[in-house]
C-alpha cells in the first residue's frame, strides 16, 4: 500500500506573504472601535480620523438610524432572495426612484457595491470586437470590469485629452463600440477629470461615455448630486455610476441613466443578477441620505465639507508640503519614497493623526504619499490639531 504523501497544498502562501512582507506589501488593517468619526479611537487609540470616505458625516446621522431601524421591524433583516427573482422589494423600487430623480435622469438600478456596478455594468456594455478607452488611474474595479468584458482595453495618459483624441484617431474604426470611461475624482490624487473636454471626444468618435463618481457622489455638484451636475453636463454622459457607501454613509452602487440602459443591465449585469439584494435596513438608510441631502441640511454639510478641505488644503500647503493636484477633500501629502510616506504614517498616528500612506504599487515609486481625506464632520479644532501634529512630523522628518 503506497504511503500517502503529505504536502501543505497551501505550503506556497508562506512563501507568498514573506514575498509581499519583503516588499512591503502587506495590509495590516486597525481596527475601528465605535463609531467611524471625525475623532475616532483605532487600535485603542483616539485619533483624528483623516482616513475614513464619510464625507459628511452620514454613517451616524440620527436619521439614517432612525430609518434602518425601522426597515428592519417593518421588513425584517434580509431580501431573502436575488432582485431578479424574488428580492426586489417596494424599498428598492423607492430607491431607484429616489435615485434618478436626484440625479435627473430616467432610471436608476441599485447595484449591492459600487465594485458590482463597475464590473457588471462594464462587461455588459461591451465586449469582444470592442475597444474600452480606459484613463490610466481608474479604479481597480473598473479595471476589473474591463478586463471581465473581453474587450480590448486602450489606456490614455492621466487626464490627457489630446493622446486620448490621437489615440481614438488612430484605433477607433478597428472597433465595433467602444466606451470611455474615467473616474470623476480621483482616489489616490484628489484631482478631477476634465469631464467636458471628455464629453467632446466622446461625441467625435462615437463611444459611450462612462464615469465614476464614487468620489464625487455627495461631494460634487449642487448637494452632491455628481460631477455631471458640477460641470452641467446633462445629457451628454451616458453611464453616470456612484456609490452609496462613501458619502452617502450606506452600502451600495449604482448606475443612473436612460431607461433602455437600465433595462438592458436587469437583463445582463450578471453581479446585479447572481447576488442577493441590499437587506432593508441598508436601502432605507440610503434613502434617508438622498433625503437629507435634498434637504438644506444637505446643502450645508456639501457646503462644511468644501470649506474644511479648503483650510486643510491652503494650510498645508503654507507649512510647505506637497498636495499635489489635489482640488477636492481628498488631499494627498506627497512625500517621496515609500520608507518616507511609512514613516510619516506612522509618527502621525502616534501624535494622534490618523492618514493612511499609499506607496508603491498604489502609486509610482517617487510619489509615495500620506493621503488625508476630511470630512464636514472636523471642528476647526480638529483640523488645527491635525495641522500642528503635521508640522512638527513634517521637521522632524526632514520634509519640511
Ligand atoms: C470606492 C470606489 C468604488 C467602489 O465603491 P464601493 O461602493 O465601495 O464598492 C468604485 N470606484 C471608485 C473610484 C472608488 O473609489
Amino acid at each position: 500500500m503506497a504511503t500517502p504523501i503529505r504536502t501543505d497544498r497551501l505550503g506556497f502562501l508562506e512563501q507568498e506573504l514573506k514575498s509581499l512582507e519583503e516588499q512591503g506589501f502587506v495590509w495590516r488593517p486597525r481596527t475601528l472601535q465605535g463609531e467611524q468619526r471625525a475623532r475616532a479611537v483605532f487600535d485603542g487609540k483616539e485619533v483624528v480620523n483623516l482616513s475614513s470616505n464619510n464625507y459628511l458625516g452620514l454613517t451616524n446621522h440620527p436619521k439614517m438610524r432612525e430609518a434602518a431601524k425601522r426597515a428592519i421591524d417593518q421588513y425584517g433583516a434580509g431580501a431573502g432572495a436575488v432582485r431578479p427573482i424574488a428580492g426586489t422589494m417596494t424599498l428598492h423600487k423607492q430607491l431607484e426612484e429616489k435615485l434618478a430623480r436626484f440625479k435627473g435622469v430616467d432610471a436608476a438600478l441599485v447595484f449591492q457595491s459600487g465594485f458590482a456596478a463597475n464590473l457588471g455594468t462594464i462587461q455588459a456594455l461591451v465586449g469582444k470586437g470592442d475597444a474600452i478607452y480606459s484613463e490610466e488611474l481608474n479604479h481597480g474595479s473598473i479595471i476589473d470590469g474591463c478586463r471581465l468584458s473581453g474587450a480590448e482595453i486602450l489606456k490614455w495618459p492621466h487626464r490627457n485629452v489630446d493622446a486620448l483624441r490621437q489615440l481614438c484617431k488612430e484605433s477607433r474604426q478597428k472597433y465595433r463600440r467602444a466606451l470611455l470611461v474615467t473616474d470623476a475624482v480621483f482616489s489616490m490624487d484628489g484631482d478631477i477629470a476634465p469631464l467636458k473636454e471628455l464629453a467632446d471626444v466622446a461625441e467625435e468618435f462615437d463611444l459611450i461615455f462612462m464615469v465614476d463618481d464614487a468620489h464625487a457622489s455627495g461631494v460634487l455638484g449642487r448637494s452632491g448630486r455628481g460631477s455631471v451636475d458640477h460641470f452641467g453636463l446633462h445629457g451628454r454622459v451616458d453611464v453616470q455610476m456612484g456609490t452609496l457607501s462613501k458619502a452617502l454613509g450606506a452600502m451600495g452602487g449604482y448606475i443612473a441613466g436612460s431607461k433602455n440602459l437600465i433595462e438592458y443591465l436587469i437583463q445582463k449585469a450578471r453581479p446585479w443578477l447572481l447576488s442577493t439584494a441590499h437587506p432593508p435596513a441598508v436601502v432605507a438608510a440610503a434613502i434617508a441620505a438622498i433625503e437629507i441631502l435634498e434637504s438644506p441640511e444637505g446643502e450645508q454639510l456639501v457646503k462644511k465639507l468644501w470649506d474644511n478641505a479648503r483650510y486643510f488644503k491652503q494650510e498645508l500647503n503654507k507649512l510647505g508640503f506637497n498636495t499635489g493636484a489635489s482640488e477636492t477633500p481628498i488631499t494627498p501629502v506627497i512625500v517621496g519614497s515609500s520608507h518616507n510616506a511609512r514613516q510619516l504614517a506612522k509618527r502621525l498616528f502616534e501624535e494622534g493623526v490618523f492618514a493612511q500612506e499609499i506607496v508603491f504599487p498604489m502609486v509610482a515609486r517617487d510619489k509615495a504619499r500620506v493621503r488625508t481625506i476630511v470630512t464636514a464632520m472636523h471642528t476647526k479644532e480638529d483640523l488645527d490639531f491635525a495641522l500642528n501634529v503635521f508640522k512638527k512630523v513634517g521637521k522632524e522628518l526632514g520634509l519640511i
